[in-house]
């Protein structure tokens, strides 16, 4: 499977937030590049056309202010719409980036995010006709507010930000969820590993990584013509986010 990731993801002094934090790629990268599994390919930055599918001209010149921001997000926007554009092509892609975006609306973000990776990577399929449909699947412990926000309006983007109790109850709601869609262009999933029992979700063990990911593959067997991708979001914890990434992309690949 392939991993879109930059070495500039490295860096971490484009901000100073969690999504920043030191060590955090490395965490991930140290676990994944060690896996034949995988073949890492390096994105390129997205450019502002691209961007302004899902913001103003208004928001994307306020960051612009900050150049170091900017540079970051947008390669980041533009390992999401690598990996958008492999999963299209029916092979999976995970792309391991940051800043995340799924807190990103139009003209605005908060939570570490600045622009809306999925949204910007869907919208553009979808002016390139390449989809008209797609499902995505954020399972950050927070709620993937942005990236409604972006894709308010397309009835055929379902979008699903589970809400249980406990994990088996969670899980549960994924797999009742994707069986009411019989078929879809697309299949997304926006991986946020802080909803990992030992982060901030308190919920998911690595083993359930492993199967919302080979849920998410049998689903695009079924009804997606195999067409799938992942972007990182949220996940904090550095002593297991490796894993926990690696036991994901098992799945999902
Ligand atoms: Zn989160």
């Amino acid at each position: 499977m392939k991993i879109l990731f930059h070495e500039k993801f490295y860096e971490s002094d484009y901000a100073n937030n969690g999504a920043a934090d030191p060590g955090r790629m490395k965490a991930i990268m140290d676990v994944v590049s060690k896996d034949n599994d995988f073949e890492i390919i390096r994105p390129c930055p997205a450019d502002e056309d691209a961007v302004l599918l899902a913001h103003t001209p208004h928001y994307i010149d306020t960051v612009r202010a900050n150049p170091k921001l900017c540079d970051m997000a947008l390669l980041a926007t533009g390992a999401a719409i690598m990996a958008s554009d492999i999963g299209i092509g029916g092979e999976p892609a995970f792309a391991c980036l940051r800043p995340p975006g799924h807190h990103a609306y139009r003209e605005s973000s908060w939570g570490y995010c600045v622009f809306s990776n999925m949204g910007i990577a869907l919208l553009r399929l979808r002016q390139q006709q390449r989809i008209k449909s797609a499902f995505i699947l954020d399972f950050d412990a927070h709620t993937g507010d942005g990236t409604k926000a972006v894709l308010s309006g397309w009835t055929d983007c379902h979008i699903l930000n589970p809400y249980a109790d406990d994990r088996e109850a969670y899980i549960e709601i994924i797999r009742n969820f994707i069986h009411d869609i019989p078929t879809v262009d697309i299949v997304c999933v926006c991986a946020g590993f802080d909803s990992y029992e030992k982060d901030v979700g308190r919920k998911l063990s690595t083993s359930d990584f492993y199967l919302i990911g080979d849920m998410m593959k049998r689903f695009a067997r079924r009804a997606a013509k195999n067409r799938r991708f992942a972007i990182l979001e949220g996940g904090y914890y550095q002593p297991d986010l490796g894993k926990n990434v690696l036991a994901f992309c098992h799945g999902f690949m």
